[in-house]
């Protein structure tokens, strides 16, 4: 763990989330700024900044759990695809995003860039009695 590792903190329970699935190795909660409704972070507990550097049995334990999380994003909110993908940008602490696509270009840099493109503008950050039910929600159509 590093200590000034904000995901570290989350990870080891010191710092709350709103959590869908944790088990021995890895977490997933959902992202305070949501591109769309679900936008779930899955990251590994142990410290990793890049996730080209995870190895290969938790990198395998990341997606894993992103294709439950995706399977049940299209169940739950009737998208025809889930993106996951790895940025790097704001925490460096290795964590895909999941996000349930509802348009094609959900996740491209045209959303991202009313701050000019050298900036990045997050999405505003979600209600935290919404963040409370979708985390619910989810959790309970995960299915192996
Ligand atoms: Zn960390």
């Amino acid at each position: 763990m590093q200590h000034d590792c904000l995901f570290c903190k989350i990870a080891s329970g010191a710092l709350p989330c709103h959590k869908i699935h944790e088990d021995a190795h890895i977490l997933a909660f959902l992202d305070l700024h949501p591109i769309r409704a679900g936008h779930a972070l899955v990251i590994p507990k142990a410290h990793f900044t890049w996730f080209e550097d995870l190895p290969q049995d938790l990198a395998a334990r990341v997606t894993f759990c992103a294709q439950k999380i995706a399977r049940a994003q299209k169940l739950i909110y009737q998208v025809p695809r889930v993106s996951m993908f790895f940025t790097g940008i704001h925490v460096p602490h290795a964590h895909a995003h999941v996000v349930p696509m509802h348009h094609m270009h959900d996740v491209t840099s045209a959303a991202y860039l009313q701050d000019g493109p050298g900036a990045f503008s997050a999405p505003p950050r979600a209600d935290a009695q919404e963040l409370v039910d979708i985390a619910n929600t989810i959790s309970e159509h995960l299915i192996n």
